[in-house]
């Protein structure tokens, strides 16, 4: 919201002020960065040139992403669709960045795309296709605005009925942009059905449907979201509740709660449902950590890859897990309670009664409201031993 107020009233500056401009983009990219991830290298300077030689282009040499400001004006032009073109544009060329980490140095140019450019039509497409995709995760709509872009692109820089070596012509630009604005709209349309699927309960058909778009494109996000449908499918395998806490991870633990406990866990599993279990928890914690491989900086790939640890019983790798972390990760204020929750599980499953209540307390005490009763069960579920439903005696709703 207030980008895009920003916006309007960078819109209404004339002539062009290249401070507004900087903070802008700025902006926009630090978005698409953020839903990239850290991942392990330092992210691309962004640089605005006054150039007209590319519109923008990734220089791996230099680890830089230029826009130009002839781009830039273009830009301006679309009015309410501004921040989505600049979006596109800066998410292709950040695209190129990610292309370079596995495939290894090639300078882009945003207009030469198949015809003598150093990099290959389908490394433009899927810059194409991912850039459109990063930009939908981080709030940018751009699948229609492909064929105006170009060529508003191409009258700016006197290319449209002209053939130049190295740059396509503008119907061939618009094909290939088209083409792969059709494969985003699908991904994005995937990844909203997916979410709908989790929410309904759908976990393994949402997991199929992250794990398509995964080989489009491997964020972090992505198979954050994909390992979430492996627990919760563990948790809701079986008629039987196996699981005696309620985990940060579940939307619905009333259902899961409400089921007859048994007290001896995984052991009380036919051999099938315990097969499909541990495979589940190890599809999850390989989501998770993929996810940390590209993206170690938040705090709730780490807490998702605990709570498997805990559902798969690996209570000392998952205690060694817990401590090895830094205070910057665990008191992240996104994720700062939930860390404290799971620490009170791995003490209890560890059997250490006493700290996993005294956990529990903390947050009775000095969590926010939302976290109280989730706390109450939680600490009340510490002593049990017998077998039956976990919330009989228990009426508080949660
Ligand atoms: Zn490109």
């Amino acid at each position: 919201m207030l980008i895009n107020f920003l916006w309007i009233i960078f819109n209404l500056i004339t002539p062009l002020n290249p401070k507004e401009n900087s903070t802008i983009a700025e902006k926009v990219y630090a978005n698409l960065w953020y839903t990239i991830g850290e991942m392990e290298t330092n992210p691309p300077v962004l640089e605005i040139r006054n150039s007209m030689n590319c519109v923008a282009s990734y220089i791996p040499n230099e680890n830089k992403i230029i826009i130009e400001t002839k781009a830039l004006d273009v830009i301006r032009s679309f009015g309410p669709d501004s921040l989505n073109a600049l979006a596109f544009i800066l998410s292709h060329e950040l695209v190129h960045f990610l292309q370079k980490q596995v495939e290894g140095d090639h300078t882009s140019n945003f207009l030469s795309y198949d015809v003598g450019g150093a990099l290959s039509h389908r490394a433009e497409k899927q810059a194409d296709i991912q850039g459109s995709f990063i930009a939908y995760l981080s709030g940018y709509k751009t699948t229609h605005l492909i064929g105006s872009l170009l060529e508003k692109l191409y009258a700016a820089y006197d290319l449209t009925d002209k053939t130049l070596y190295g740059y396509p012509s503008l119907n061939e630009r618009q094909f290939s942009g088209e083409e792969a604005m059709e494969k985003a709209e699908e991904l994005i349309y995937l990844n909203d059905a997916a979410n709908y699927l989790s929410i309904s309960g759908n976990y393994s058909e949402a997991a199929a449907a992250y794990n398509y778009i995964l080989k489009f494109y491997p964020g972090p996000d992505i198979y954050h979201n994909l390992g979430v449908q492996y627990i919760e499918e563990a948790l809701h395998l079986s008629d039987h509740n196996i699981d005696r806490f309620i985990y940060p991870t579940e939307l619905d633990p009333q259902t899961r709660l409400k089921k007859p406990f048994k007290h001896d866990g995984v052991k009380s599993l036919d051999i099938l449902s315990t097969i499909k279990r541990a495979n589940l928890l190890q599809d999850a914690q390989n989501a998770f950590e993929s996810a940390l491989k590209r993206d170690s900086s938040r705090g709730t790939h780490h807490l998702h890859l605990l709570i498997t640890l805990c559902l798969s019983e690996q209570l000392e790798k998952a205690s060694k897990y817990y401590h090895s972390l830094p205070e910057s990760i665990r008191n992240q204020k996104e994720t700062k309670w939930e860390f404290e929750w799971i620490f009170g599980i791995i003490e209890a499953l560890s059997g250490n009664e006493i700290s996993a209540k005294n956990a529990f307390s903390i947050i009775i005490r000095d969590a926010p409201a939302e976290y109280t009763q989730i706390a109450n069960i939680n600490r009340h579920l510490v002593n049990l031993k017998a077998s039956g439903p976990l919330l009989k005696d228990y009426s508080c709703p949660l």
